[in-house]
This record gives C-alpha cells, structure tokens and sequence, in this order.
C-alpha cells in the first residue's frame, strides 16, 4: 500500500499515518520529521534546512526530493509506505511519479484531509500546550506567527498538488473536522474500498 496524506500543517496528517503504520505495518515517511531530525543531528543538509523551516518556508525541492528517494530504496518501505507532508509542489509531486514509475510502482491513494483553516490556528496553540505539558520540546514552528506563515506556504505551493491527484483519480477528500477516530474510521472505509476494488 503506498498513500499520500496531504492537507495543510495541523490537519492531522501526522496522527493518522500513526494509525495507518499500525494497521498496515508500512512505515511513515515524514519529510517534516527527516529534516527535523537533519537538523538536529547537523548534518549538511539540516545546516541548509534550519533557516528555512524556522520561519515557516520550504525547504527546496531538490533537498527533499533527494531525501524521499533514498528513503523509499531501504528495505521497509519495499511493501509500502505513507507519505506525510510530501509532495508539497507540483514539482515534487511530478518528480515521485518519475521515481515510482522507473520501479513501475503506483501509488494506491491520495488522503486530502480537508480542514477549516480558520480552525487551525487553535489546533496548533494546543499542540504546541500539550507538548508543553507532556514534557516534550515544542516544536519552534508552532508559534502562531510562524504557523501563519506554514500556512500561506500550504495555500501558495501546496494546495495545487490537490487537483493534479484529482485528475488521475487517486484523491478521496476526507473531512479532517471530525473527531480523530471519526477521521480515522473515514480513511478506513475509503482503504477498504480500494482493497474492495482490486
Ligand atoms: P511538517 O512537519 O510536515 O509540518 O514540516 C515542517 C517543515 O519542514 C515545513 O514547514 C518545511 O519547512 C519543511 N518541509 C517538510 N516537508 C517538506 C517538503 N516536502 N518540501 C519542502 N519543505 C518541507
């Protein structure tokens, strides 16, 4: 099974392929949590990133489209995979056609979860509160100014990676204001019916 889950940032993306990684045994792949990562670690690429991702922008295609490729050459994300928070261009959307098309692999769906932008601002102060309390560092991005910025981002480079998996069928919008598990048992139905499908 190999997904894409695309919508803006606090949409939910990060909580569902949780779910699909448990219920699937496919791994997550997370551009977003690669580059945190890279960065932490200060690795060439993460000294490049670090700028970039603090004030809310995107970090160039060829950085990320470099880091999916090797990511989807390693042995578990041989039988599958759950794509968080890439493609977020059309130019990367096109360049993981070309890679899967040269492993004459296909992708099985494409998860919109479509959301009320207006909302999104308290979802992230929240995140961002029960980090706090949970003990876990709070992710710089998660200031509501930056936030406004990952936002604008979303609407500016993103949204049109929308209507290009729209016109090869492969989208199902999934109404991301539901309650998690009310999310959750929303892509379930959409996956059984693909299996159904087959
Ligand atoms: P995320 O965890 O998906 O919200 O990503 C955090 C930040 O990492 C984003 O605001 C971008 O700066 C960067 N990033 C993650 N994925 C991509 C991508 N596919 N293309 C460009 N930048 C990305």
């Amino acid at each position: 099974m190999r997904l894409i889950l695309v919508g803006p940032p606090g949409a939910g993306k990060g909580t569902q392929a949780a779910h699909l990684v448990a219920k699937y045994g496919i791994p997550q792949l997370s551009t977003g949590d690669m580059l945190r990562a890279a960065v932490a670690a200060q690795t060439p690429v993460g000294l490049k990133a670090k700028e970039v991702m603090d004030a809310g922008g995107l970090v160039s295609d060829e950085i990320v489209v470099g880091i999916i490729r090797d990511r989807i050459a390693e042995d578990d994300a041989k039988k599958g995979f759950i794509l968080d928070g890439f493609p977020r261009t059309l130019a990367q959307a096109e360049a993981l056609d070309q890679m899967l098309g040269a492993n004459s692999l296909k992708l099985n769906a494409v998860l919109e979860l479509r959301v009320d932008q207006t909302k999104l601002v308290d979802r992230i102060i929240k995140r961002a509160e029960d980090a706090k309390a949970a003990g876990q560092p709070v992710r710089k991005d998660d200031d509501p100014e930056v936030f406004k910025q990952r936002l604008e981002a979303y609407n500016r480079d993103t949204a049109v990676v929308v209507p290009y998996y729209e016109k090869t069928g492969l989208l199902s919008v999934i109404d991301g204001m539901q309650s998690i598990e009310d999310v959750t048992a929303s892509i379930d139905s959409v996956l059984q019916g693909l299996d159904e499908k087959v």
